[in-house]
């Protein structure tokens, strides 16, 4: 390909929009551009990209014997409706009417349809097992679309789904998905790890995320050095404590003024208590009723285990709100319970409402002395003991923190950051019951397939990639995923060194590797800091002085490592680079 033909506009100035290093090197080395939030173009640039990593994940997923189809899109709202998905997937799904006022939505995922193609013509175990996959656009309408193509609504996925005869068949596929997965993201050249998982909206029992791991990444994983067990914070199980809960006899406590205090931080400074001093009291609603949730002030409350405790499906914070009128409302239309709370102040000593229910994190059964809300506006509780609150039991609410006992045994969790690139589910028969996808055992007994589903971010392993190989002058594409692996730059237009540039370029293309020529009339200064930009893993120099000493000058992106290499001896050089790049070996 010639540079001059290829539409890459960059900027020389980073857009104030980008978030994260790979939002704004994907804006300024022209792969993407926006159209609206967390909705952009992809640029032939990109489009090379996406293209390579779409091939790698095509290679491994035909290795572990899935198969490509191509589903639609638009899916009707009748299967949503057998799931009971309809109801429970909540805003995210982007949902509309054709002119027949059929309702639809767009692909956020696509169990239900692949349910429906699969029950229609799959009756025997003798057609067992079945994996399919697609790689699709999938649109989720994300409450905080984010960095690019981190965390968008519009986005490239493969999602994957496998209908086995029995669990032990869905095992062996779910293993495979995964011997598959770590082969993906090994060959994308990238640092991850598999962690255990939540299995949210989607359901099941089983899961992994596989999580690249980089400082900008939105998900905390915590890995125990002594047992190995690694797992999102959302789903990390704590050591349980154990022993008796407040045996210190309370009734000391007094309460005094803090005016406008009503964050933790606040409440710890004004009174000058530790936060580990201080016990928070967060008032949540839920479809299973409300809740006033106690956690020691240094602890963040986790939702997802919140939900697990309570069975509820959907829940709602109150916390740090100004205090509710009488006749306030949940943003949904329903009478919020929450009226006349004194919020900011709340606390569970003299707690009097009888339709809140009291639930205390075990991290609560550390504290005493402390602090905590008085349930009077401005006003809260000092030298506070467990005995004083009226629980008796504790529950596993909190997100883990650092230094927290891992909860396989016992050791110390230590902590990363990391972007979700791959998801693997054991989904059971969470689809297939209720959707009827049935089939005939050897017996003849009808019995629903065991289902796994699997899916890849395409467009964030784009992201993800430049967060974890980047410096100041632009991306360092690993060779597997870069839009060429190697750009030959002429350094001037015409004579002696563009034959020679060309005839490299011929060269190297005949030997099979991605190559583009910048034959672009502009100043090597220019081409040289696109080429960095733009991440050309390999750049080839080809000026004056070197053709002088018989050589034109190698430089590898990724190590910034440069040596003038014979010209009778380039194109076997470069062939060496970018055969051991593309084996995943940092050259
Ligand atoms: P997240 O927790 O990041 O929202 P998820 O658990 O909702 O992800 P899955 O339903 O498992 O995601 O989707 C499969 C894969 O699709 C994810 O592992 C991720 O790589 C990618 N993905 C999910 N949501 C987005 C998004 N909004 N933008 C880009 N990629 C996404
Ligand atoms: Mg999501």
């Amino acid at each position: 390909m010639r540079m001059s033909l290829v539409h890459a506009p960059t900027l020389k100035e980073t857009p104030k929009e980008a978030e994260v290093p790979s939002h704004a090197l994907l804006l300024r080395a022209g792969f993407i551009r926006k159209e609206a939030a967390g909705i952009y173009s992809f640029l032939p640039l990109a489009v090379r990209v996406l293209k390579k990593i779409e091939a790698i994940v095509r290679e491994e997923l035909d290795r572990a014997g899935a198969q490509e189809v191509i589903l639609p899109t638009v899916q009707p709202a009748e299967l949503w409706m057998e799931s009971q998905r309809w109801e429970k997937y909540g805003p995210e799904l982007l949902r509309f009417k054709d002119r027949k006022q059929a309702e639809f939505c767009y692909a956020p995922t696509a169990e239900e349809v692949m349910v429906a193609l699969v029950r229609r013509d799959v009756r025997s175990y003798r057609q067992l097992p079945v994996n399919l996959y697609q790689i699709a656009n999938k649109f989720r309408d994300e409450i905080r679309p984010r960095a690019g193509l981190m965390r968008g609504r519009e986005f490239v996925m493969k999602d994957a789904y496998s209908f086995d005869a029995d669990e032990a068949g869905a095992s062996r596929t779910y293993q495979a998905m995964y011997d598959a997965y770590v082969r993906i993201f090994e060959r994308c050249g990238l640092a991850f790890r598999p962690v255990e998982a939540d299995t949210g909206a989607i359901g099941g029992s089983r899961s992994h995320e596989f999580q690249v791991l980089a400082d900008s990444g939105e998900d905390s994983i915590v890995s125990c050095p002594s047992c190995g067990y690694t797992a999102n914070v959302e789903k990390a199980e704590i050591q349980r404590p154990t022993g008796p809960l407040g045996s210190t006899p309370g009734g000391k406590f007094t309460s005094v003024p803090t005016p406008g205090k009503k964050s933790i931080d606040d409440v710890a400074a004004f009174l000058s208590l530790p936060k580990d001093r201080i016990l928070k009291s967060l008032y949540v609603e839920t479809d299973k009723g409300a809740f006033l949730v106690l956690l020691r002030g240094d602890r963040e409350l986790n939702e997802i285990k919140l939900r697990a405790r309570t069975g509820a499906t959907w829940v709602e914070f109150k916390a740090g709100e100004a205090k509710a009128t009488a006749d306030a409302r949940t943003s949904d239309g329903r009478p919020a319970v929450s009226a006349a709370l004194a919020f900011g102040y709340l606390g569970p000593v003299g707690f009097s409402r009888k339709d809140i229910r009291i639930l205390a994190d075990d991290s609560v059964r550390t504290l005493a002395d402390f602090a905590c809300g008085a349930n009077v506006e401005g006003e809260h509780l000092i030298s506070v003991e467990l005995s004083d609150l009226g629980i008796t039991e504790t529950h596993d609410l909190g997100m883990a923190g650092h230094g927290d006992p891992c909860g396989r045994c016992g050791g110390e969790f230590a902590f990363f950051r990391g972007i979700e690139v791959g998801h693997v589910f054991f989904l059971g028969t969470r689809y297939s019951e209720p959707m009827g996808c049935r089939f005939l055992d050897k017996d003849g007994q009808e019995r629903p397939m065991v289902m796994g589903c699997y899916g890849v971010g395409v467009s964030r392993i784009m992201a993800a990639a430049i967060e974890q190989n980047h410096d100041g002058q632009g991306i360092k594409w690993p060779l597997p995923l870069a839009p060429f692996e190697v750009a030959v730059i002429p350094l001037a237009a015409d004579g002696t060194i563009a034959e020679t540039a060309d005839w490299l370029y011929g060269d190297l293309r005949a030997a099979g590797i991605d190559v583009v020529i910048d034959d672009r009339p502009s100043r090597a200064g220019e081409k040289f800091a696109d080429a960095d930009l733009i991440g050309f893993p390999i750049q080839v120099m080809v000026g004056k002085k070197g053709l002088e000493q018989g050589g034109v000058e190698l430089k590898v992106r990724a190590t910034g490592a440069r040596d003038l290499v014979p010209l009778d001896a380039a194109v076997q050089r470069i062939r060496e680079l970018v055969i051991a790049g593309r084996r995943g070996l940092r050259a």
